[in-house]
């Protein structure tokens, strides 16, 4: 099973990311924590990445390319893998899809978590993350707009998407996304 989890920042991609992985012998792949890690290791990557997490813009799409080249191109991939927020532009999905067909890892569904802004501003306040202030979340839900939101309709036409709406409690969500990537 070879998922991409497609969302708004706060719509819950990672909790439900953690929950399939626990479920399925998936690799879990969060470019957002992927980077986390490079910034609290203070490697050369990490500093430059926190430029553009601290301000709640895009890392550039050849960093965020060079990552996930390199973690999906490890054995544990072969059983099955997450994508949990990439990618978030068309040329990051254009460069994945030459990434998987090179690799023999095609995908099988995108799963898009539907949840209304109001929803997501009030989650991500509460969330408390160091990027999770009022000022960068706005930034990153209209970086999410412009850049992501494309997507949507970039995999409809491709026949991969699956709605789900992202609201209710995190049972509800989970057996939504089991519904659609297992029917
Ligand atoms: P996330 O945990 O997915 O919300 O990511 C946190 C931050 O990491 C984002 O606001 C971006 O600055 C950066 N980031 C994560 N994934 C990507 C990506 N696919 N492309 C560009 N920047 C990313």
């Amino acid at each position: 099973m070879n998922l991409i989890l497609l969302g708004a920042p706060g719509s819950g991609k990672g909790t439900q990311a953690e929950r399939l992985i626990a479920r399925f012998n998936l690799a879990h792949i969060s470019t957002g924590d992927i980077l986390r890690k490079a910034v609290r290791d203070q490697t050369p990557l990490g500093i430059e990445a926190n430029r553009y997490m601290a301000a709640g813009e895009l890392v550039p799409d050849s960093v965020v390319i060079g990552l996930v080249e390199e973690r999906l191109g490890l054995p544990d991939t072969a059983a099955g893998y997450i994508l949990d927020g990439f990618p978030r532009t068309t040329t990051q999905a254009d460069a994945l899809g030459a990434l998987t067909d090179r690799l023999g890892r095609a995908l099988h569904k995108v799963v898009y978590l539907e949840v209304g802004e109001e929803e997501l501003v009030s989650r991500l306040l509460g969330r408390g993350r160091a990027d999770d202030n009022e000022e960068t979340i706005r930034t990153r839900l209209q970086v999410y707009r412009l850049q992501t939101e494309p997507l949507i309709s970039y995999y409809e036409g491709k026949g991969l998407l699956a709605r789900i709406p992202g609201t209710g409690t995190m049972d509800e969500i989970t057996s939504r996304i089991l519904a659609a990537v297992e029917g």
